[in-house]
């Protein structure tokens, strides 16, 4: 089984640190913002760079750094700086490598801006969310609409000619109007990229608890799909190429980084609760800032050389550690494809494989049949992809695939 045919990795690197959580936010990370907890954190990164930069014989290369969170734009320019310095230090990292950070529109300044033009970064992902200042203070958000076009002035300015914008749907407080109205104000700031995805609820967060209580309603699932549809139709008029079902790009745009995940290819991830997939191997970094920090300054830096080693799994800071097997690569390649406009490629599949998908999934055929029929799916000679009406049950269509 063959992974990316580029051969190049994606170096991802968690910023578990925000300045306040929004209420519907399940992702890793800590709200406030200590400065010498985020130094210590940054070691931590560099120690864990070094760590996987001098156990390979052959230094791994890299053609897109994609620094998320958390806020990474929370932390001083100084150590961004540190951990792009020490990225180029331990890996090969391309001339022409995408290089993206994340960022909240009340985190950024010119100064900051300029600094990350400097260091390399060139690509600025903006979390917009809404740009409608009441639903932004529903969901928690630490931004206005305003902080937002500023943000995006400020980077235009600071010479940055990619820059992705995310939006929530299906949100409280957002009806179809705002949604609308939201959408086409980020147009008109025209950026390269967009990402739209709809509000999940999840358990334990502050939304959940509410929805628990009855003091929060989910969105109907009309209202949503109504959404959806709506957002693709308006992109597609816009000239944005809608190749993955979040995500939409300007010509020659698409997230390089982001497709990594979308077509089977490689990545390596730093910093607490990040999750690498390396050489047929998933891992995942433990959910825990001062754990994280402790096992990188224990790190016993001499053990050894690959990835498939099990004593992997014994590192303190190692989470999960899973060999994938032909059926797990296999499922796993055709679920994340299937979220892509080209779908499933059935000689791409075969390449990497080594046998026909047909042969693989030949007992899944009459399921997809079913599909193909009902509008919800094309499956012919070159590919398998999911319909705009596909996309809406995407779900049960994947799941023939688990
Ligand atoms: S800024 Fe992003 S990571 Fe931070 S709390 Fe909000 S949604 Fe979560």
């Amino acid at each position: 089984m063959k992974t990316n045919k580029a051969d190049k990795a994606g170096l991802y690197v968690h910023i578990p640190f925000c300045l306040r959580k929004c209420l519907y936010c399940d992702f890793f990370s800590k709200s406030g913002s200590d400065e010498n907890l985020q130094k210590e954190y940054v070691q931590a990164l560099i120690r864990e760079m070094e760590f996987y930069g001098s156990r390979q014989e052959n230094r791994i290369k890299a053609d897109t750094v994609f620094l998320g969170g958390g806020t990474p734009s929370i932390m001083k320019p100084a150590l961004t700086a540190a951990v792009i310095e020490a990225l180029r230090k331990n890996f090969d990292i391309d001339t022409e490598a995408e290089i993206t950070i994340e960022c909240n529109p009340a985190t950024l300044t010119k100064e900051k801006l300029e600094e990350y033009r400097k260091d390399g970064i060139n690509r600025l992902s903006i979390g917009a969310q809404s740009f409608d200042d009441d639903v932004l203070k529903r969901l928690g958000r630490v931004h206005s609409s305003q902080d937002i076009i500023q943000t995006v002035r400020m980077a235009r300015k600071a010479g940055f000619g990619n820059i992705n914008i995310d939006l929530m749907f299906a949100v409280p407080g957002l009806d179809m109007n705002k949604w609308k109205a939201s959408m086409n104000k980020t147009l008109e700031l025209e950026p390269e990229h967009l990402s739209f995805y709809s509000l999940e609820i999840a358990e334990g967060t502050p939304f959940g608890e509410m929805l628990r209580q009855g003091i929060l309603e989910e969105t109907p699932v009309e209202t949503d799909r109504s959404m959806y549809h709506w957002a693709m139709e308006t992109i597609d008029r816009a000239g944005y190429d809608h190749y993955e079902i979040s995500n939409a790009a300007a010509e020659g745009r698409k997230c390089r980084h982001n497709m990594k995940y979308w077509t089977f290819g490689e990545y390596m991830g730093f910093g607490a609760s990040a999750h690498s997939f390396m050489g047929g191997v998933r891992y995942s970094n433990i959910c825990d800032i001062g754990r994280y920090i402790s096992s990188m300054s224990n790190q016993d830096m001499s053990w050894g050389e690959s990835f498939s080693r099990q004593e992997h799994a014994a590192a303190d800071c190692t989470e999960m550690y899973h060999v994938n097997s032909f059926e797990d690569s296999a499922s796993e390649y055709v679920f994340t494809a299937l979220r892509t406009k080209e779908g499933v490629i059935l000689e791409d599949f075969r390449e990497r494989f080594g046998s026909r998908f047909w042969d693989v999934y030949g007992r899944q055929r009459g399921e997809l049949e079913s599909f193909v029929r009902s509008g919800h799916v094309i499956s012919d000679s070159r590919h398998i992809a999911l319909t705009g009406m596909g996309i809406d049950i995407s779900n049960r269509i994947m799941a023939i695939f688990v």
